[in-house]
């Protein structure tokens, strides 16, 4: 293998610059402030939360937690999405997916107020960019593989690219972006009949599936020349792994995103990005809504 795409050395280059923007925003009278509800206690997912907190103080921005219980009544639920909403001094929120199976009904990724959608999931969020304009909020883990594309140089123009899963958070939304960045996009899904046939043609392959060792070397062609982003996270023998058997594939690939370590950490990195962003944004609106 010619590299391993980590995440760590990229996110400590870009992160002060991040810390800088949320200063200066600070400084002009909004300090970005990320708001997040959780419904229940499931350890992983709060570990996943404490890394966002930790991100947050990384670029000075204040965070709040709003930690319900796994029976909060619907209409209760509503009412914190809502304050959070209106609450001004929040300028980005999410509410922590998956919920208890009683919110089944819920669509709430569109009842989080677009102005704040740090998540990048609300439909008039998805409608720019299936307009072909990223100059606004991109979904995270999209947004960060690409960001861990372009800064290891790993051109996307006029690539053959494969994405295995087309889910609302990644597949999909990941596919508009690269084919919006000139890539030839083929979304590959449970009901695709021969996967291997798109993988072993592909110049990058991204998986995003949830299954462990589903990508093995037999997915390859035989020129060890393939860039494979592993989206996955899953628990296997007691060991968080991706969706790519590592061992068998690492020898035969130029270059692949470690789990953990790759595609993760970049995922709350945009998180951090699109918060940035979602406070300018309301700040222009203030200062546009007192002249
Ligand atoms: P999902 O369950 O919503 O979607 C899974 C997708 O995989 C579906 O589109 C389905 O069609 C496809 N699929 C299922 N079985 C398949 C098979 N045998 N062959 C081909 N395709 C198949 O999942 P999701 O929310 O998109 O998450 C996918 C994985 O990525 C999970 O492991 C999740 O934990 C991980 N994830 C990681 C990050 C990150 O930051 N690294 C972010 C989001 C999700």
């Amino acid at each position: 293998m010619e590299r391993l795409l980590r995440a760590k050395t990229l996110i400590d280059d870009k992160i002060l610059y991040l810390k800088q923007k949320s200063q200066a925003l600070s400084k002009q009278g909004l300090k970005p402030h990320l708001g997040v509800i959780l419904v229940g206690n499931n350890p992983a997912t709060l570990s996943y939360i404490k890394n966002k907190e930790k991100f947050c103080s990384r670029i000075e921005a204040d965070f709040s937690l709003i930690n319900l219980p796994e029976d909060i009544e619907k209409e209760k639920f509503l009412e914190h999405i809502q304050r959070l909403n209106e609450d001004h001094s929040v300028t980005g929120c999410f509410v922590q997916l998956p919920l208890p199976n009683h919110f089944n009904d819920l669509d709430v990724t569109q009842m989080i107020n677009p102005l704040k959608d740090v998540d990048g999931f609300h439909l008039k969020t998805i409608e720019k960019i299936y307009q072909g304009d990223l100059t606004g909020i991109i979904p995270c883990t999209p947004k960060g593989i690409i960001t861990l594309l372009e800064a290891n140089n790993i051109q996307i123009k006029g690539m053959d690219i494969v994405i295995i899963g087309r889910s609302y958070i990644v597949g999909k939304p990941l596919s508009l972006l690269l084919e919006r960045k000139n890539a030839t996009v083929t979304l590959c899904h449970s009901h695709t009949k021969d996967i291997k046939k798109y993988t072993s043609q592909a110049d990058i392959i991204i998986s995003a599936v949830g299954i462990p060792l589903l990508i093995t070397k037999e997915h390859l062609n035989p020129q060890n020349n393939q860039i494979i982003i592993d989206v996955g996270i899953n628990r296997y023998n007691n060991k968080l792994v991706g969706d790519v058997d590592f061992e068998s594939v690492k020898d035969h690939v130029k270059a692949i995103t470690p789990v953990p370590g790759g595609v993760g950490p970049m995922t709350v990195f945009s998180l951090m990005e699109n918060l940035i962003l979602t406070t300018t944004n309301i700040l222009n609106n203030q200062n546009k809504g007192s002249l």
